[in-house]
């Protein structure tokens, strides 16, 4: 295709953005960017009896947390809008009406409750209705009408849709970039409607409209929309437009057992399935994770780039990413792959970043001022961020950084608290007393020359130290923990230890 490369993400102002139509909007924006075409936001809000309330603000925001501007869309106009199918409502009238004089489509007057009364009888006899070459006959329309009478009940102003005419005995050759050729029976279609009688298009009409005037060249999109392909290819065969490539992504399926992860899940399973949190529903953002880490997990459900490569930036992706490489079967969400991303990701941020971000918790926390600079924080978090996957997880990490400890681990406290202990830290006071450059190093070669001169053992002294500096057997090199602390902190929490245990 010679043509400029033009991708749409097309969401449903239904609610919020799943990961997986954030995954969607992903592989539109790689495809694009890789190959130096526009990637396009457009709403697709026809239907007006499921718009949500800020839903719309919604995935702009989430798009833009992620990291993946569009070129077009609400507010950003290119020369193909407006963005909102609301907006354009008075475009698809014509085009439906265009169909209908191609003899491709036709109007249909059944109420719905006729409609339904041909549900009931068929499924009284096992059967299901169908609305095509069938029975299109014998129900309401203008092909089982004579054109007056059509004329007079559109003259009367009766409701009405209007129905594709899906060809009969025809076997279609639909062609998918991920899933190869596929051949459709068209005898097994029903005739979807594309007008309603409320005067707005169906998602089909719209949909394929819009790809055609904005210029569509790909339609990357999930696997639930793949039914459609058939209706949207025979669309554009009849309007005589050039159709775009198809390309249906892999569905993503619940970590364990069978089926596609669904917006429930989140709250059942414990994880975010959402990208920023929406009511009581918490979000990918607000759960501490950061939006590369979310792009990096997001690109690997579905695609793979052939290596053993698993951390890759927004660039690396644009680089690598290919159509031809996203598989056709689901791909299973593995919420602790997730937590291996984001700490990833912790690991890489300069620890400036990182002090940054745990500052305003410890400020909440009532920590002292002159604890919470940022250059103390900054080594605070060096020493412990190898444990965390979150920001959220330090405050667990080194809260004896910031304050004694108030308990002490009990089963610790029996293993290491022996008789001859209190005596032992009574003396390590004497000598920590005794030290003036009280940095990590040098702390370390005094007491260990005075375990070694009064022929100490390690094992006495370093174990019950930890306890009364730490409160439990975690946390990095003891004489680091020391030096930030300080000489008076740390004879205060030997202290404190001798008085309480
Ligand atoms: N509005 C549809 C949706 O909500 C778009 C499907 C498509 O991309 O064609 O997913």
């Amino acid at each position: 295709m010679s043509s400029k490369v033009r991708v749409r993400f097309a969401p449903s102002p239904t609610g919020p953005l799943h990961i997986g139509g954030v995954r969607t909007a992903l592989f539109n924006y790689l495809f694009a960017k890789r190959l130096k075409g526009d990637f396009i936001l457009r709403i697709e809000d026809t239907d007006q009896t499921r718009y949500v309330e800020g839903a719309e603000k919604y995935i702009i925001e989430a798009l833009e947390w992620c990291g993946l501007p569009y070129d077009e869309g609400p507010g950003k106009n290119g020369g193909f809008g407006p963005y909102r199918q609301s907006e354009r409502k008075h475009i698809y009238k014509e085009y439906a009406e265009e169909l209908i004089s191609k003899g491709h489509a036709y109007y249909a007057f059944d109420t719905s409750e006729e409609l339904d009364g041909h549900r009931k009888d068929h499924e009284a006899k096992g059967k299901t209705f169908i609305y095509n070459w069938h029975n299109r006959l014998k129900l309401t329309n203008s092909l089982s009408l004579t054109p007056d009478q059509t004329k007079a009940r559109l003259d009367a102003g009766e409701d009405y849709v209007i129905r594709f005419l899906t060809p009969q005995d025809q076997k279609l050759h639909l062609t998918d970039i991920i899933r190869g050729d596929i051949e459709i029976d068209t005898n097994i279609l029903d005739d979807k409607v594309l007008f309603k009688s409320d005067g707005m298009p169906t998602y089909h009409l719209a949909n394929i409209v819009d790809d055609h005037l904005m210029k569509i060249t790909h339609v990357i999109r999930g696997e639930e929309w793949l039914p459609s392909l058939a209706l949207h290819q025979m669309l554009y065969t009849s309007f005589n437009w050039e159709t775009p490539q198809f390309a249906h992504l892999p569905l993503i399926m619940k970590p364990v057992g069978k089926g596609k992860l669904s917006k429930r899940d989140g709250d059942k399973l414990g994880f975010p399935v959402f990208p920023l949190s929406w009511n009581d529903s918490v979000g990918y953002r607000e759960a501490g994770y950061f939006p590369e880490s979310v792009v990096n997990f997001l690109a690997l459900l579905g695609w793979n780039p052939g290596t053993e490569q698993e951390l890759f930036n927004l660039q690396e992706l644009i680089d690598q990413f290919s159509l031809e490489r996203v598989h056709k079967s689901g791909a299973r969400f593995d919420p602790d792959k997730t937590k291996w991303y984001n700490h990833q990701y912790l690991q890489q941020k300069p620890d400036s970043e990182l002090a940054s971000l745990f500052q305003p918790e410890l400020i909440e926390r009532g920590i002292s001022e002159e604890l919470v600079h940022l250059d103390y924080l900054e080594k605070v978090v060096c020493l412990i961020k190898e444990r965390a996957n979150f920001v959220s997880d330090f405050w667990e990490l080194s809260d004896y950084f910031f304050e004694a400890p108030k308990t002490y681990e009990e089963k610790a406290v029996r293993k290491q608290w022996k008789e001859d202990t209190p005596k032992l830290m009574a003396d390590l006071i004497t000598v920590l007393e005794s030290i003036s450059d009280f940095s990590s190093e040098n702390v370390e070669n005094t007491v260990k020359q005075w375990i070694t001169d009064k022929e100490l053992s390690f094992g006495k002294v370093m174990p019950p130290l930890r306890l009364i500096i730490v409160g439990a057997m975690k946390g990095p090199h003891l004489f680091d923990i020391l030096s930030m602390i300080g000489k008076d902190n740390s004879i205060g929490r030997i202290e404190k230890a001798l008085s309480t245990l």
